[in-house]
């Protein structure tokens, strides 16, 4: 479904900064592959340069997203064909509410692959569906986008917005991070109810076992200064909370 190969990019716009550097990784239909590196290994840069976000500039190598070359995509039409990400710090959106912007957003995304939108109703019944899921109550959804959300609460919204979008592709940045036990148990049981399917895949980017304990993974990569320098199975995220970066990556 993704496959990329010999990544360079640079983040900044004035004094560019290379943070990729030579980074190959593939994930097929079905599969859950978690990444996991240290501070300022690029993880969150590779979210963002999957995403179209501005500022980072692909210098070399090729992503190919569900046969098609992903940087002939608008960041609207990576997200049209089925690519979905969840960041590690989302943001908020005064005077929208989540039901607004949730609707627009899956109307958008109907449209472009033409597709007849929701209705106010249908598009009710679908939230309520996926807000029960992430055990979220209605009355949060009403409320603006992120505004006074608790961190747990903007992770499960955005949990809520992935059931709701129901892409065919997550790239998901320490859903994990800020989430309590309970939090973080409904949150992994709705990855696995969301995106556990044969024609689907997931990149997990995390620090902790914890999550992939819920959402246990196909394969796990190691990510180190901008390159994919190990991968296994979920053996060796176990390995890395025993042993640490250093001693596995040594
Ligand atoms: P990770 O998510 O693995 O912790 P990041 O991808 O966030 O790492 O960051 C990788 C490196 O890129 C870090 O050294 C970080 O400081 C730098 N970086 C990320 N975003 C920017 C930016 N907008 N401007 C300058 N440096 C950045
Ligand atoms: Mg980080
Ligand atoms: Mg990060």
């Amino acid at each position: 479904m993704l496959k990329i190969t010999d990544l360079h990019a640079t983040v900044g716009e004035a004094d560019p900064k290379p943070i990729l550097k030579g980074l190959s990784l593939e994930v097929q239909a079905g599969e859950v592959h978690a990444i996991m590196g240290p501070n300022g290994a690029g993880k969150s840069t590779l979210a963002n340069v999957l995403g179209g976000k501005p500022g980072y500039d692909v210098t070399s190598g090729s992503v190919e997203f569900m046969g098609q070359d992903l940087f002939d995509l608008d960041p609207h039409e990576r997200a049209a064909t089925g690519l979905f990400l969840g960041f590690q710090y989302p943001v908020e959106i005064p005077g929208v509410s989540n039901v607004q912007f949730l609707r627009e957003a899956l109307n958008a995304q109907r449209k472009f692959r033409g597709e007849e939108p929701l209705s106010g109703g249908e598009f009710l019944k679908l939230a309520k569906e996926k807000a029960a899921l992430l055990k979220m109550d209605m009355e949060m959804l009403k409320r603006q986008v992120n505004v006074g959300f608790s961190g747990g609460e903007k992770k499960r919204a955005e949990m809520v917005q992935m059931g709701i979008l129901d892409p065919k592709f997550a790239v998901l940045d320490e859903t994990d991070s800020g989430l309590d036990i309970d939090a973080l148990r409904i949150v992994g049981e709705g990855i696995n109810s969301i995106m556990r399917a044969p024609d689907k895949g997931v990149l997990l980017i995390t620090h902790y076992q914890r999550l992939l304990d819920v959402v246990k993974p196909d394969k796990v990569s190691i990510l180190a200064d901008g390159r994919i320098v190990q991968t296994g199975g979920p053996e060796l995220a176990l390995r890395l909370e025993d042993e640490g970066y250093d001693a596995v990556m040594a």
